[in-house]
């Protein structure tokens, strides 16, 4: 593409066309990277507005708006806690979807399968791992309470997941009835 095709593109993309047709004003700019900005940003714009929706989400989606900011940057400003990690990254997701292999969503579709804890004798929820599983260790009590209400959810969160490096994963889903 030669310099004046180039122009012609970058008009087209950054004027409106008019009854005498486009106005260049002067200014120079890639057309490539303009035209990569604007679908970045419509993408960005649908990701915010899908990550409202629980339609979009799920129902159970861990309440902290933190967690619903999307960016096409390094994973945006959560994941980039989990490195290349994508066993990690798998647990974060269901983590906060609460869309795991433990007892509270096997409750959903398997209601004669066994749901309790494999280590005390409750049912196996998100919330008994992340706040009182004996077989678990938390920074602090009551740590989904914290997460809800963190400035930092997912940090917090990737840190409890390396501790526990079994947890939402199903190495621990209730054993079946025998
Ligand atoms: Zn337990």
């Amino acid at each position: 593409m030669n310099g004046r095709t180039c122009r012609q593109v970058d008009v087209k993309l950054t004027e409106p066309e008019s009854s005498t047709g486009p106005q260049y004003r002067g200014e120079v700019v890639d057309g490539h990277a303009y035209a990569r900005q604007r679908v970045t940003g419509g993408v960005t714009k649908e990701w915010h507005l899908l990550a409202q929706l629980p339609s979009h989400i799920g129902h159970s989606f861990l309440p902290n708006s933190r967690l619903r900011k999307v960016s096409h940057i390094k994973g945006g400003p959560f994941l980039a806690a989990f490195g290349d990690s994508s066993p990690l990254a798998a647990r974060l997701a269901r983590t906060i979807l609460n869309h795991a292999p433990i007892g509270e969503f096997r409750s959903r579709f398997f209601p004669h399968e066994n749901i309790t804890c494999n280590w005390c004798p409750a049912r196996q929820t998100r919330r008994h791992i992340l706040n009182s599983c004996t077989h678990y260790n938390r920074p602090r009590e009551r740590f989904l309470e914290f997460l809800i209400n963190s400035s930092e959810p997912g940090a917090h969160l990737a840190s409890f997941l390396t501790d526990n490096m079994t947890a939402f994963s199903f190495t621990d889903a209730p054993a079946p009835r025998i």
